[in-house]
């Protein structure tokens, strides 16, 4: 663990972020009965020798302030306020890369309990989750009102120029690449965002069985209401292309 995290907690035991109220033991108590309820979390922590292996192989620890050595003491300790405190920054930092679960002498996926505590901050509706989740709105309205977001011909020197020079490999062999795809319906934004009513219909069941509506409508409120409209509208598309079918 850092020395300035190590301090911040030693600082705050009791009440784990400066910035915000102290948060009640109940609510510790009951984030970390959510992560570990996990039926993925017996298979993601098997102990820790806190050997760091995991991050010095990590991308991100390079980068930021961020170990995912300290992640996995954190839970294998069970330290609730540290828990809490790196789910309000810490864990966004981790690109999921799961180098550090190939690395693991104790077969960890320190990635994989990362991801357990981010699902966890969008139950919460953390604010941590709600604004690193915020510039992705957009897609999100267009993954979940379309089932598609990027088509191959997309990706263009232009449309991706923060990917640099390297964009110029892509763009290249871009009319074989997007032969590769086995479905031409998803070669063009045009095909690839006209989905099927009842694909789209079945989609919004399964995301309204999973629980991926009941999260979207904690972290943004407004979006969850638009997706909404959309649903309901293509619900209604649906059922007239029934009658039309019966009638026919
Ligand atoms: S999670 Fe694995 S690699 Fe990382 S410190 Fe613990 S035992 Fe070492
Ligand atoms: S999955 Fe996250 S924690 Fe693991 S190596 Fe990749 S960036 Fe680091």
């Amino acid at each position: 663990m850092s020395h300035s995290a190590t301090s911040r907690m030693q600082e705050h035991i009791g009440d784990p972020v400066s910035e915000s109220p102290p948060v009640a033991r109940e609510q510790l108590e009951e984030i970390f009965q959510d992560i570990q309820a996990d039926m993925r979390y017996d298979h993601e922590l098997n102990g820790c020798l806190n050997c760091g292996i995991c991050t010095a192989t990590c991308p991100a620890a390079h980068y930021y302030d961020f170990s995912p050595r300290e992640i996995v003491q954190l839970l294998w300790t069970e330290n609730l306020e540290g828990i809490y405190d790196a789910m309000q920054e810490k864990i966004w930092s981790c690109a999921q890369c799961y180098t550090c679960a190939a690395r693991c002498p104790f077969s960890n996926s320190p990635g994989g309990l990362i991801m357990l505590m981010r699902e966890t901050a969008i139950k919460h509706g953390m604010e941590s989750a709600k604004n690193v989740l915020r510039p992705f709105s957009r897609v999100m309205l267009k993954l979940i009102s379309t089932g598609n977001q990027l088509s191959p011909d997309m990706i263009t020197a232009d449309g991706f120029a923060d990917w640099g020079p390297n964009v110029a490999k892509v763009d290249a062999p871009l009319e074989i690449l997007r032969m590769a795809i086995p479905m031409p319906t998803l070669h063009t934004t045009k095909t690839a965002w006209e989905v099927n009513l009842k694909t789209s219909v079945e989609l919004y069941t399964i995301w309204e069985e999973t629980g991926v509506l009941d999260s979207l409508e904690t972290i943004d409120e407004n979006l969850f209401d638009v997706i909404l409209d959309i649903m309901d509208e293509k619900r209604d598309d649906y059922e007239d292309w029934l009658d039309d079918q019966d009638d026919d």
